[in-house]
Order: structure tokens, then C-alpha cells, then sequence
């Protein structure tokens, strides 16, 4: 008879094994206490120790980077590619550049990345990678020569049927393009190894607003679920790049009121809430997110509230699309006091587990990234797609099967999620629903 599975003595192996990894041992235990009831129930997931062995990435490619600056002096970085699992498909996840990035933060990444990855439905497996490279203030050139550097390592470990990056914070559209050319050359293979490509070389339709409207996809459905309409409601977002703006642009099309946008330095409000063309500005300008915003702070019904997060501005609806844990217990507690009824996240784990506490305590409804931005990854599956057939799918055939995927992420949820008079538990929806595929796969291919 095996041993029952214990969250308590879960959680102190996996504190012990992982010490100052305070973001993995974050995600990882709060997927735990919600596959709990399964692992208990199952003889086969308590046998074959399948949370321990899920816990482990495949591996971890650390690596450096080399690359001259602008004044010709040699900068050193660090990169790295965590292959999280590839059970139900080739590695994919996306590539981050920021000064924070370290080994805990890309582990947790790619660890959220499997499970979200699972649950778009498509054949695709979870990794993450990136750097502790600053790309603020630096020029084109430097940019692309950082890419290619990166490259020169990376390029060895991916391929469209081993691990397929794409983008991430500070890595869009441009980052992408630097990282395919160099990709392209060294491996002398023209494929789909990267995802978010420019239109003339493979990439596809939608893929960089689809973080951003699938978020708001989801956020219909919750709505449907509840009988409310979007164009009642009043919307916080946190953030300023790609999974902001364009969370924004598609609540406004959509008749909602979005009255914050954010940066790591303060928040602009809109009494009045943002107009389309605001948005369309802010995603014109290639200044950084805080000029930008200030920018806009200047026309009459915008304030700039410099050092302030948005959350204690009152809202129905808080969709946080910055990065990691940048939503605490007291901003949870605003937003309850303020009778906000959903948080729906555009970021990975940007609430700290005393915030989403607060959310549990008060039937706050509660959308974790995992299934409410994986409208980015799974236009990344459409892309692969495409790109295995070399064909084009056009714009509005992309969009409705965008709609149908977030739909069905959220049909998953409802199903095992527990339900409460309405209140339906989004969290443990996704993280049973994600869990029981792979872990179904982990099973079915034997130890290893
Ligand atoms: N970085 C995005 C995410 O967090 C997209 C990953 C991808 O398209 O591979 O899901």
C-alpha cells in the first residue's frame, strides 16, 4: 500500500532541494495543494511519485554571453534555457531579458509553462529561457548583437521539434527577428524554431496581440458565467507593453472602461477611462513605458501617479500584466474593499499567495495566468502550425480560433474547478485540468 501523499512533507522536499528559489517553490507548491484530491485518490499518481518527478526540469542550460557595446568594450551576461518537459510535445515558452532573470524565476516559468501549455490543447511541451541583460538605454546595434550572441549558444538546444522559444518581457517582435537570423545562419535550416516571427518569414497573424485579447476572451466568459455585460464594466490593468496595451485596445473595442495602464515607476490614471486612439498611440511609440505614459499624462483627464500601483483605484475587474508578484495582500484588499469581483491575470504569477489568500477569503473570483494568458502560447501552437505546412492562415480566421481556445480553457476550469453558488475556483480548475494531462503523459511513458 503506498504512502499517502503529504503537502506538508511535499513542501519541505521541495524546500530542501531547491533552497533561494523562492519563485519556483512559490508555483510549484500552489499547483501541489490543488492536485492534492487527485494524487490522494490515485494509486498510480501516489506510486510513480509523479509531483516529485514534475517538480524536476529535464534540464538546465546555463551559458555565457559575450558581446561589445557600442564603445567596443566587452560585456559578460548570463543565459540560460530551461527545458522544463517535453511529455506532450516539443519544449516552448518564451525568452525574457531583464536584469531581475535569474534561475529561480526561469524554473517557475517554465514549470507554469508546461501546465498552461497543456491545457491550450495543442502538442506542446513547457521551457522558458533568458537573460540577465538590461536592454534599457541600449541601441538597435547593441540589441542585435546581444540576440546574436545569445544565439551562438542557444541555437545548439532548439529546433521545431525539440524547443521552439518565442518572446517574453523585454523580447518582442524586433528581439525575435535578430534571434531567427542568427538562428537561421548558424543552423543553415529555415524553420519554425522560433515563434512571434514578422509576417515575411513565417510568423502569423494575431500572435502579438493574442496574449492581450485572448486575456479579454477569457474575461467574456467569466462574464457569461456570471450574467454580466462588458460594457458595464470598469477595468485596473498594470503593465504597459504588448499584453497590456493590447488587453486594453480589446476591452475598449469591446465597450469596457479601462481607467489604468502602469509601469515599474507609477500608474496613469483615466477618470474618464482610455480612449482607442490613446491605446493606438501608446502602441506606436517606441519610447519606454514610463515616458510614454507620462506622455499621455498630460491631457486633462490623466493623472500620473508616480510610485503607485493601480490597484487601489476602484474598478470591477483587475487584469495585472506586469511581472511576478507585483500584487500584495494590502492591494488585494483595496481591491476587495473597493468590491472589485475578478482578477484575471495577463502576467505569469503576479499575485504573492497572501493576495490570492485574500481573494479565496472574500469569493473574489480568481483567473491564474495559466489558463487566462495562454492565448499567447496558443497562437504559438497556430504559428507552428503554419509554419509546418508553409501556409497563412488569414487575421480574422486566427482571431475565432483564438475565441474558441480561450473558450474551451474555460470551459476546463469550470469543469474542475469547485463550483460554490456561483463561485466557481478558477485556480484549481486549471491546475487539475493541466495536471491531469501531463501527468497522465508522465505516466503512460514509463519511468525515466
Ligand atoms: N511568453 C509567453 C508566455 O508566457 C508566450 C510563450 C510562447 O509563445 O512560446 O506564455
Amino acid at each position: 500500500m503506498a504512502k499517502q501523499f503529504n503537502l506538508k512533507e511535499f513542501n519541505d522536499w521541495l524546500n530542501k532541494r531547491n533552497p533561494n528559489q523562492a519563485e519556483f517553490v512559490q508555483a510549484v507548491s500552489d499547483l501541489a495543494k490543488d492536485v492534492l484530491h487527485p494524487i490522494q485518490d490515485s494509486a498510480d499518481y501516489q506510486q510513480e511519485k509523479v509531483l516529485h518527478r514534475l517538480t524536476e526540469p529535464d534540464r538546465i542550460i546555463s551559458f555565457r554571453v559575450c558581446w561589445e557595446d557600442d564603445n567596443g568594450e566587452i560585456q559578460i551576461n548570463r543565459g540560460w534555457r530551461v527545458q522544463h518537459s517535453n511529455l506532450i510535445g516539443p519544449y516552448k515558452g518564451g525568452i525574457r531579458f531583464h536584469p531581475t532573470v535569474n534561475e529561480s524565476i526561469l524554473k517557475f516559468l517554465a514549470f507554469e509553462q508546461t501546465f498552461k501549455n497543456a491545457l491550450t490543447g495543442f502538442s506542446i511541451g513547457g521551457g522558458k529561457g533568458g537573460a540577465d541583460f538590461d536592454p534599457k538605454g541600449r541601441s538597435d546595434r547593441e540589441i542585435m548583437r546581444f540576440c546574436q550572441a545569445f544565439m551562438n549558444e542557444l541555437y545548439r538546444h532548439i529546433g521545431e521539434n525539440t524547443d521552439v522559444p518565442a518572446g517574453d518581457i523585454n523580447v518582442g517582435n524586433r528581439e525575435i527577428g535578430y534571434l531567427f537570423g542568427q538562428y537561421r545562419r548558424l543552423a543553415n535550416h529555415f524553420t519554425g524554431a522560433l515563434t512571434g516571427k514578422d509576417i515575411e518569414f513565417g510568423g502569423s497573424h494575431v500572435r502579438t496581440e493574442a496574449t492581450g485579447y485572448g486575456l479579454i476572451y477569457f474575461v467574456e466568459q467569466v462574464l457569461k458565467q456570471c450574467d454580466k455585460k462588458i460594457t458595464e464594466q470598469t477595468i485596473c490593468i498594470s503593465g504597459c507593453g504588448n499584453v497590456a496595451l493590447h488587453a486594453a485596445q480589446k476591452a475598449i473595442e469591446l465597450g469596457a472602461k479601462v481607467v489604468s495602464l502602469a509601469s515599474s515607476k507609477g500608474t496613469l490614471q483615466s477618470k474618464q477611462g482610455f480612449s482607442a486612439k490613446n491605446i493606438g498611440d501608446l502602441l506606436a511609440s517606441e519610447k519606454d513605458s514610463t515616458s510614454k505614459l507620462k506622455e499621455l499624462a498630460r491631457q486633462k483627464d490623466k493623472t500620473w501617479l508616480a510610485k503607485k500601483t493601480p490597484w487601489h483605484i476602484p474598478c470591477d475587474i483587475a487584469l495585472p500584466c506586469a511581472t511576478q508578484n507585483e500584487l500584495t495582500k494590502s492591494d488585494a484588499i483595496n481591491l476587495k474593499d473597493n468590491h472589485c469581483f475578478l482578477i484575471a491575470e495577463g502576467a505569469n504569477m503576479p499575485c504573492t499567495n497572501k493576495a490570492i489568500a485574500v481573494f479565496e477569503e472574500y469569493k473574489i473570483l480568481h483567473v491564474p495566468g495559466k489558463a487566462s494568458n495562454a492565448g499567447g502560447v496558443a497562437l504559438s501552437g497556430l504559428e507552428m502550425e503554419q509554419n509546418a505546412s508553409f501556409s497563412s492562415i488569414p487575421f480574422a480566421e486566427l482571431d475565432n480560433k483564438l475565441k474558441s481556445i480561450m473558450q474551451e480553457i474555460h470551459a476546463q476550469c469550470v469543469e474542475y474547478g469547485q463550483k460554490n453558488n456561483g463561485y466557481i475556483h478558477y485556480r484549481q480548475g486549471a491546475n487539475q485540468a493541466a495536471f491531469q494531462r501531463v501527468a497522465s503523459a508522465l505516466i503512460a511513458q514509463g519511468i525515466g
